[in-house]
């Protein structure tokens, strides 16, 4: 278990957003990493070793085996952190429900906890070859184009692992971006 420092709660959320603006740059988004850490796992979720049935981001989540937040907490220097927080050895591919149960845990504490039945997880879900395609073309899909602020994003980013369902928070948010702005453009349909 890593001992976390005594780093204040607005140092923490800035690390955060360094640490994950750093995996913005290095890896954008992600689609590529996720797909190499997809074939290096045999298309098996490192939590709980089922199948991940598909590469694409709506089944297979990228998650930093020690967490962001563990890192953002630690002593080190920003740059640091950010290092080894988004070194590939760090990063795993698991189900998005694996995801945010794990929260901000460390892999292998999680794992104890789920073997010790501390912590249980729902086996995830399994999708007929139909439902993994709907899945895919949802990606990027019709949603309208809302700019949000990197610190809201980084915030939903939060909640979500925290195992909140964001979609209606993001929801709030389109309502409330159409209230002052109307309607945005509507972006083109991402393939
Ligand atoms: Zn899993």
């Amino acid at each position: 278990m890593l001992s976390l420092s005594r780093r204040s709660r607005k140092e923490i959320e800035e690390r955060t957003a360094y640490i994950r603006r750093d995996f913005r740059l290095r890896y954008g988004d992600g689609d590529e990493l996720r797909q190499r850490k997809f074939e290096a796992q045999s298309g098996l979720c490192e939590i709980c070793r089922d199948p991940l049935q598909d590469s694409c981001r709506r089944l297979t989540n990228l998650d930093h085996a020690v967490s962001i937040y563990l890192w953002a907490s630690w002593p080190e220097p920003i740059e640091e952190a950010a290092a080894f927080a988004n070194d590939e050895r760090n990063i795993v591919a698991v189900h998005p429900s694996c995801n945010t149960a794990k929260g901000r845990a460390d892999i292998m504490e999680f794992l104890e906890s789920l073997q010790t039945g501390e912590r249980k997880i729902n086996k995830p879900r399994t999708y007929t070859p139909e439902e993994i395609e709907e899945k895919k073309k949802s990606v990027g899909g019709d949603f309208v184009s809302v700019k949000i602020t990197a610190k809201q994003r980084d915030g939903l980013d939060e909640l979500s692992r925290q195992g909140f369902n964001i979609s209606h928070l993001l929801r709030k948010i389109i309502d409330q971006f159409l209230e002052r702005h109307g309607l945005p453009e509507v972006e083109e349909v991402k393939k």
